[in-house]
């Protein structure tokens, strides 16, 4: 996979991309990451790339023509892959593992970064989606962008070693991921649950199922109302709630 980013602040990926993960994508050649500084596309001899809105209002936005030469560029020099073009923007679509697992699937993504106040509005008419990583305002599109990488690199096939593994995370299930316990089995008291520790699989991964169903109902009922539901599962359900009601009454 191709991805660019275009950025004005081009050393805050030099340690997130070339770290962990991402670093080793690179090295595999499952990633082949491009940071364009869009600065270098200004046509004015001062190198501006914001200026001041039409009819007033605070703070600077980012013009279009750097940001449409430097696409231009990267649609020259690479004619044969279908992109898709992401500006990173408040005001967009939310991130979520779904849209993680869809960039997965992509040949070539280009992420923008905007900054300052925001964009000239003609720049959306260039982008393919408007993604935002949450309800808050960061001050530029970087650290959106670095998230969004890091989420959607992880599930490229091989992008794991063997001792990872995506398909069990969070939200890739569509519920959230069980507990899980490591040595010592007893740590102040704090005793690993008997079942993970008989060996009988059948049973640790019923344990796991539960366990994953009752931390979603728990913490985030909103992802059950999403789920295609098998009888066992609802059978399990009902199983939870009767036993946090009965939590909730000692
Ligand atoms: N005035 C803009 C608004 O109210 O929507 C916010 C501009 S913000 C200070 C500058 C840039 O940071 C944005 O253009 C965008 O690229 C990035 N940014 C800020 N919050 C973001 C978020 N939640 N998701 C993605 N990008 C964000």
């Amino acid at each position: 996979m191709r991805i660019d980013v275009l950025t004005l602040f081009p050393k805050m990926f030099e340690t997130t991309m070339t770290e962990s993960i991402l670093g080793k994508a690179q090295e595999k050649n499952l990633l082949d990451l491009h940071i364009q500084n869009f600065r270098e596309f200004t046509t004015d001899k001062h190198r501006h790339v914001d200026d001041y809105p039409y009819g007033g209002g605070a703070g600077m936005l980012l013009q279009v023509q750097p940001i449409d030469d430097t696409l231009q560029a990267i649609k020259k020099e690479t004619p044969e892959t279908k992109k898709r073009i992401i500006l990173l923007d408040p005001a967009g679509k939310t991130f979520d593992q779904k849209m993680a697992e869809s960039f997965s699937e992509e040949d070539h993504l280009v992420f923008i970064c905007g900054h300052y106040e925001g964009y000239d509005e003609r720049i959306r008419s260039l982008v393919t989606d408007e993604v935002s990583l949450g309800d808050y305002v960061l001050t530029g599109g970087e650290l959106a962008a670095m998230v969004m990488i890091d989420a959607t690199v992880r599930l490229l096939p091989d992008a794991l070693g063997n001792e990872q593994s995506a398909p069990g995370d969070s939200y890739s299930t569509g519920l959230l991921e069980h507990p899980q316990y490591t040595r010592p089995a007893v740590y102040k008291e704090m005793a690993v649950p008997e079942v993970l520790m008989n060996g009988n699989h059948k049973l640790i991964e019923q344990w796991q199922q539960k366990e994953s169903l009752r931390r979603t109902y728990l913490r985030r009922p909103d992802l059950l109302e999403k789920m295609e539901w098998t009888k066992e599962m609802k059978i399990m359900l009902d199983e939870i709630i009767e036993e946090e009601n009965k939590r909730d009454l000692n």
